[in-house]
């Protein structure tokens, strides 16, 4: 049994931490607006806190670090759904083998062209390949082919997959063809939740999933992300149980998570449970989203469409920094919708354009950027820039630029009036005056027909 979560630590810390005065609470809230992240003792802490000053002083502590780091910028990106076929069992999951319910289809390669080919017409650089987990269909070969096909078929620049647990064998094989972040959500941390919540199938094997990420870095792929299930289990649990995970691999390979997912569980057609059984409301969610922007500045926070329109938008200033948007989460739906063969039910419709808009209005700036990836920026090369502040000087640049190709492109006249704007104004916040002055002739550059031009 590995024990990179050492649940005992974590209830002690729990335990020991709800009775902190504001005095600490407030040392805390200011020491992390070094940037420097926050120790799991500090996170516990935080973890506590009701009342609603020291809230606010954490909220605003939160907005401050991630203007810091990330800036305006919004990274966007669309889920492709190649298959809902699945062995699993998953209580929560509308994919599960027992929901008789659902209508079962795994993409051929022409249809996932196709779709590749409709979420490109959205707008999209960045696609995040996701299917069950069934061997027979959803495999590596399955995962490979069709990175390899959407690659070649358009200007998908960036191709990242949340599958299931393989052998290093296998992850070297995606890293072959080309996957941006490896993405794997542990669920829940706690082994006795997760094994009631993964009764059968491959996926009850709470050690082999956890392992999942050695083995990719193991096979070479040193960009990965991870995800709990806010809703299994006490959410303070979660926050410490990811966090250790977190720690325990940046420890041993350099490199600790770039991306940190956090989906909150709805419910879904044909799920194995009657109700949620930990409901995190919204005053927690903020709570989570703000500690994790504070704990590990310079990890991405990614929300998807689960959540409303409106509470999307205000989370984007306590610290997400990826969404997707123009969403479909059933195999084909980007051509055709289907009901009854969705994961979950998006509660955010609006498509990429309306919420570029949005993005443009709250006074962000959106990025279609995939040039770490392809400069090969990845793993600790990626953290070293990042630790060192630089990366902000890149990616504002790289926001800017992306975004007037995706205005060009496919802008409407009403987002080109906003973006437009956007871009004089992010302009005039990159400090660096010679980067200023580089970003201006790339922009030409872009207007005059030249791509792939990016920092
Ligand atoms: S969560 Fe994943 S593994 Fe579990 S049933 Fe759903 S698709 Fe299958």
């Amino acid at each position: 049994m590995v024990d990179f979560i050492r649940e005992q630590e974590v209830v002690s810390l729990l335990e020991n931490s709800n009775k902190t005065d504001k005095v600490e609470i407030r040392e805390i809230i200011q020491k992390s607006r070094l940037c420097k992240g926050l120790s799991l003792e500090e996170v516990a802490k935080l973890l506590y806190i009701e009342d609603k000053e020291l809230l606010a002083e954490m909220f605003e502590a939160a907005k401050f670090v991630k203007n810091k780091v990330y800036g305006k910028r919004v990274v966007l990106f669309a889920p492709l759904y190649t298959s809902n076929e699945c062995t699993n069992n998953c209580l929560y999951c509308g994919f599960r083998r027992d929901n008789k319910e659902l209508h079962r289809r795994t993409l051929t390669l022409a249809e996932i062209i196709n779709e590749a080919k409709a979420i490109e017409a959205q707008g999209h650089k960045r696609i995040l390949l996701i299917c069950g987990e069934d061997p027979r269909t959803t495999n590596v070969k399955h995962l490979t082919q069709a990175m390899e096909a959407v690659y070649k078929a358009g200007d998908i620049r960036r191709i990242n997959i949340e599958a299931a647990p393989m052998k290093v064998e296998e992850y070297k094989e995606l890293k072959n063809a080309g996957i941006g972040t490896y993405v794997i959500f542990q669920e829940t941390y706690n082994r006795d939740v997760y094994q009631k919540m993964h009764p059968t199938g491959l996926k009850a094997d709470y050690d082999w999933r956890i392992t999942a990420i050695d083995r990719a870095f193991e096979a070479g792929i040193d960009d990965v992300g991870v995800g709990a299930l806010f809703g299994l289990y006490d959410y303070r649990f979660e926050v410490l149980g990811l966090l250790m995970h977190a720690q325990s691999f940046e420890k041993r390979y350099g490199v600790g998570p770039h991306t940190i997912s956090v989906p909150r569980l709805r419910p879904a057609l044909g799920w194995g449970l009657k109700e949620i059984p930990n409901e995190v409301n919204d005053d927690e969610f903020r709570k989570i989203v703000a500690i994790f922007r504070l704990a590990v500045p310079y990890t991405g926070i990614i929300l998807s469409t689960r959540e409303r329109a409106d509470f999307r938008d205000e989370l984007l200033s306590l610290g997400v920094s990826q969404i997707s948007a123009g969403s479909k989460t059933n195999p084909g739906g980007y051509k055709e919708d289907d009901d009854k063969a969705d994961q979950f039910e998006v509660s955010d419709h609006r498509s990429l354009s309306k919420m570029l808009e949005t993005i443009c209005d709250q006074g962000y700036i959106p990025s279609f950027c995939t040039a770490c990836y392809r400069r090969c920026r990845t793993g600790e090369a990626f953290m070293e820039y990042a630790k060192e502040g630089e990366i902000h000087e890149f990616c504002q640049p790289n926001a800017i630029l992306t975004f007037k190709e995706n205005l060009m492109d496919y802008g409407t006249e009403s987002l080109k009036n906003k973006g437009e704007k956007m871009i004089s104004k992010a302009l005039l916040e990159i400090e660096d005056a010679k980067m200023r002055i580089l970003t201006k002739e790339k922009l030409k550059e872009i207007e005059e027909g030249k791509r792939d031009i990016y920092f």
